[in-house]
């Protein structure tokens, strides 16, 4: 399902900042090389995080799921000038790709990707953050909170991508995928629990947007 007429994406894309030289190659190359391209974030996503990126000025943002690297040069773009960006995939076949983006963009002083199961890698990797984005495998997006949660400032902004899932959470129950019953079950537990204040916005394919009180 698609929430929006095609040609209103395209127009919005029209009137937004274009994506930089390196994003847009990226997001080619990606198109080309690699597995299930639908997965990158793309230009007006991509837009959307680098602004809100850059309203939060982050010293210090996770990403889980970096795939190649799209999402996360467009939210180093808004790092306050100390600030770092931390990002975890499990894929490492997507290094060199990722690498290479991150260098092209100049950012290699900025981001730092981690080679690894999520679960056991946000333990490792110290806080606290102004920015968390979710956005791996959907069936864990419970437990990337959980880890991630005591680690988020103060003020500070957890994202989590891919909420409506297609219009999938509409589903009936009993009919719904593993995928699906997960994100449900995630959403659920984001409505209910009151150290985030919180808005799902029904852009693309849906992305939370929680603030910790
Ligand atoms: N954030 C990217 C897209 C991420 S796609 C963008 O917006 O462009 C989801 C990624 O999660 C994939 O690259 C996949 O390899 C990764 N992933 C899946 N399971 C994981 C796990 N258990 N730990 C870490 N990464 C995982
Ligand atoms: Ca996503």
């Amino acid at each position: 399902m698609d929430f929006l007429d095609p040609k209103i994406i395209t127009f919005s894309e029209e009137f937004s900042s274009p994506e930089s030289k390196v994003l847009q190659d990226l997001n080619r190359e990606t198109n080309a090389k690699v597995l299930m391209p639908r997965m990158l974030s793309g230009h007006l996503q991509g837009r959307i995080l680098s602004m809100l990126s850059h309203m939060i000025r982050p010293h210090k943002i996770l990403e889980i799921g970096t795939y190649t690297g799209y999402s996360a040069i467009c939210m180093a773009e808004g790092l306050a000038e100390d600030g770092h960006l931390y990002t975890i995939d499990i894929n490492d076949e997507l290094a060199p790709l990722v690498h290479q983006s991150i260098v092209k963009a100049e950012m290699e002083k900025k981001i730092t990707t981690h080679y690894g199961n999520a679960i056991e890698l946000i333990p490792t990797i110290s806080g606290p953050f102004d920015l968390v984005f979710i956005d791996a495998d959907k069936i864990n997006y419970s437990n990337y909170y959980d880890l991630v949660i005591d680690k988020v400032k103060k003020g500070g902004f957890i994202i989590a991508d891919n909420v409506l899932w297609s219009g999938k959470v509409l589903q009936e129950e009993n009919k719904m995928d593993s995928d699906t019953k997960a994100l449900l079950t995630f959403n659920r537990k984001i409505k209910t629990d009151e150290r985030v204040e919180k808005v799902l916005l029904p852009v693309r394919d849906g992305l939370f947007i929680m603030r910790k009180v």
